[in-house]
């Protein structure tokens, strides 16, 4: 079959492509379109001949780039850029750049296709992994959260059992010798019933009675511990005089004292302070009694305490075996004993606790020590107005 208008025939053909097409001469004057290209730009196939094709690229576009050198490697594949609409919007799509010749004059010729519902696709894409990922941060962040709570809790759980662990050798070590004692002693108190020695016997029952009283103050200390640990504690508030308290410590404490052993404390005030007066008492006798048992025959405590407007300092000094350095930041720590407590007896508690009521009244205790030479432990309380 013979064509009869071959021009028409190739008109059907050009308009019939899936792509636009648009070719232009050297100087970018557009001499060829097809329909879809029209549809694609918003402009009739008339409208767009002789148009400069910056009108529909942005100026500098790749086809200048092109047009010098139209050999370069990026522009044997296709490549992504924008039309601009006849009503000035900026429309995604794809170009393939082509050189041709025609009466001996070169052409340029781009095939456009409009990729606007790929990249909206690829934009919902894009949302839809921002959102992923944010979710993803989200529950990783619930995950780490989780995990700490998990470790949280074995940790907590690995320092229950340790301290149980700690408090049967502790129980086993400190609870033995007066309960030995006290079976000795009742084994005697028997004995010497038959015998009619009644100061013996005294001897022994005051010997129980003592061990009682030890043994009940350790359980003590113990739930102690737990009442410090759950904020039951609360300070119960009252006028009293520091000097006349320390005095009664002073002297609660003399059965304990060593060979010779010397407290010194002079009382320079007479001021009546608003504290609570048990707690207070528990914290200094602790800090005393330790230094009493830390040190030798012949050694001196040295008590003082400085009132000024806005705290109450108390210092006790002693000469005995001081605390390895290396262990001090541990002192305060439930169940710790340094290494050089050796036969000393002990819970490693009190310090613990007496640090628990510090922090009840809201002050600070702090210690200076070298080992072999002493220790001074210092605490300081708020003072408190009695009216507050
Ligand atoms: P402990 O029952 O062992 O005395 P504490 O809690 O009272 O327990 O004290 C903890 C540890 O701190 C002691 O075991 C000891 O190592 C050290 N320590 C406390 N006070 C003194 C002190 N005045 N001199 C030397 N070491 C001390």
């Amino acid at each position: 079959m013979m064509l009869k208008d071959k021009k028409a025939f190739y008109k059907v053909c050009f308009d019939s492509m899936q792509v636009g097409i648009l070719v232009c001469n050297s100087k970018k004057e557009i001499v060829l379109s097809n329909n879809p290209l029209s549809k694609i730009v918003g402009c009739s196939t008339e409208d767009l001949f002789g148009k400069n094709t910056d009108e529909l690229f942005n100026e500098n576009s790749l086809l200048d780039e092109f047009i010098k050198h139209p050999g370069k490697v990026k522009f044997k594949s296709v490549i992504d850029d924008y039309i601009i609409k006849k009503d000035y919007r900026k429309i995604p799509v794809e170009l393939s750049f082509g050189k041709i010749e025609y009466e001996k004059k070169p052409y340029f010729k781009i095939l456009i296709t409009d990729i606007t519902e790929r990249k909206n696709k690829e934009i919902e894409i894009d949302n839809l992994n921002i959102k992923l990922g944010e979710q993803v941060e989200i529950r990783n962040v619930e995950l780490e959260n989780a995990v700490k709570k998990l470790k949280a809790s074995l940790n907590k759980e690995k320092e229950l059992n340790n301290l149980k662990t700690k408090f049967i050798t502790l129980a086993s070590h400190e609870f033995k010798t007066p309960l030995s004692a006290i079976l000795t002693s009742s084994e005697l108190i028997v004995k010497y019933a038959d015998l009619d020695k009644t100061h013996k016997r005294d001897e022994h029952l005051a010997k129980v009675k003592m061990m009682i009283t030890h043994l009940n103050g350790m359980i003590d200390s113990l739930l102690t511990l737990e009442n410090i640990e759950s904020g039951e504690i609360i300070p119960s508030y009252s006028n009293f005089k520091l000097s006349d308290l320390i005095n009664e410590i002073i002297t609660n404490s003399k059965p304990l004292l060593l060979n010779n052993q010397k407290i010194n404390f002079n009382n320079n005030y007479n001021e009546i302070i608003f504290q609570d007066a048990n707690i207070l008492k528990i914290i200094i006798s602790n800090i005393l009694y330790n230094a009493i048992k830390y040190s030798s025959d012949n050694s001196k405590i040295q008590i003082e305490y400085h009132l000024n407007e806005k705290d109450i300092q108390i210092s006790i000094e002693d000469n005995g075996i001081g605390i390895p350095e290396d262990e001090q930041s541990l002192i305060f720590k439930r169940f710790f004993r340094a290494r050089n407590v050796g036969y000393f007896p002990g819970t490693g508690i009190g310090l613990n606790i007496v640090k628990g009521y510090v922090n009840c009244l809201k002050g600070t205790i702090s210690f200076k020590s070298v080992e072999n030479k002493g220790t001074t432990f210092y605490v300081q309380l708020p003072k408190i107005e009695s009216y507050e």
